[in-house]
């Protein structure tokens, strides 16, 4: 199939919701091979089962992944193998826990825990792509691991597990960059905004006054859609970004500019 991803074999990571999910429709609009992977089975195969119908002809399939987990990782990464290896490796999983709050009150298992997902995650997935594409000997590929805008910009109505953890991914991201630059690998940050996804609209639900706390500062007057971010994933995994490595792909319709917004 032609497309901008024509032969690429591409793995994303919490690919049943969200960005992943948005992102693997993409991918195979665009003729790659998709490899789905999410810590949640039912999800993953709903998920799956979607991808499957935007293109009938694509291979595709999924694993049950844990990221946290190195082990689950490596079987991840090496499900590629029959098909030549991993082009693309998406590492997009993470989460936001409830009880992440400020310096005071964040417990430390939710810290360990948004820290074992959110960074370790991507340093398994990094890893393993590394491994992977030296045991295939590519020389074009691309990692793109999922930040977030909090990484630039501090906010009062603090989550800092989940910021700080965001911060690491921006600076392990461009460390990468530059170690593997000369051997073809290319690492992107994505830094997504608000967005109207269950990771954050199910945390914000129906109070009104925590939406109205955060809409005021967006100048776009809007949350982001996951759509929106799935196509800068596309334009980072494909070749058209062969000269794009290290950068912190910002896309939040203006906020991480934004002084005073339109009212
Ligand atoms: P989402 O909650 O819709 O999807 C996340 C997926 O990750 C889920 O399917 C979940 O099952 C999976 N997952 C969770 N833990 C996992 C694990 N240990 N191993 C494998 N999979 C796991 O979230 P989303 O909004 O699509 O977020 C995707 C990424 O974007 C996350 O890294 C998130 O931090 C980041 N992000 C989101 C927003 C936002 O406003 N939604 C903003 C900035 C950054």
């Amino acid at each position: 199939m032609v497309g901008r991803l024509a032969g690429k074999n591409c793995i994303v990571t919490g690919a049943a919701g969200g960005i992943g999910l948005e992102t693997c429709i993409l991918f195979v609009k665009e003729g790659a091979s998709v490899i789905l992977a999410d810590i949640n089975p039912e999800a993953l195969e709903k998920a799956t089962a979607i991808v499957r119908h935007f293109n009938a002809d694509a291979k595709i399939k999924n694993v049950v992944c844990d990221v946290s987990n190195e082990e689950s990782v490596q079987k991840l990464v090496a499900s590629a193998d029959e098909w030549g290896g991993v082009d693309v490796m998406f590492n997009n999983a993470g989460i936001m826990h409830g009880q992440d709050a400020d310096a005071v009150d964040t417990p430390e298992r939710i810290w360990d825990l948004t820290h074992n997902i959110n960074v370790k995650g991507v340093w398994f997935g990094s890893k393993h792509a590394v491994l992977s594409f030296r045991k295939h000997e590519k020389k074009a590929t691309s990692v793109i691991n999922t930040a977030s805008f909090v990484a630039l910009m501090g906010a009062a109505t603090s989550q800092l597990a989940y910021t700080a953890s965001k911060g690491a991914v921006l600076a392990m991201t461009r460390e990468l960059a530059m170690v593997h630059a000369r051997e073809g690998f290319r690492f992107n940050s994505l830094c997504p905004g608000p967005l109207n996804t269950p990771l954050l609209q199910e945390w914000l639900g129906d109070d009104v006054e925590k939406r109205f706390r955060r809409e005021v500062h967006f100048p776009s007057g809007r949350f982001g859609e996951a759509i929106e971010q799935a196509h800068a994933v596309v334009f980072l995994a494909s070749d058209e970004s062969s000269f794009v490595n290290g950068t912190d792909f910002v896309v939040d319709g203006g906020l991480s500019k934004a002084y005073v917004t339109p009212q």
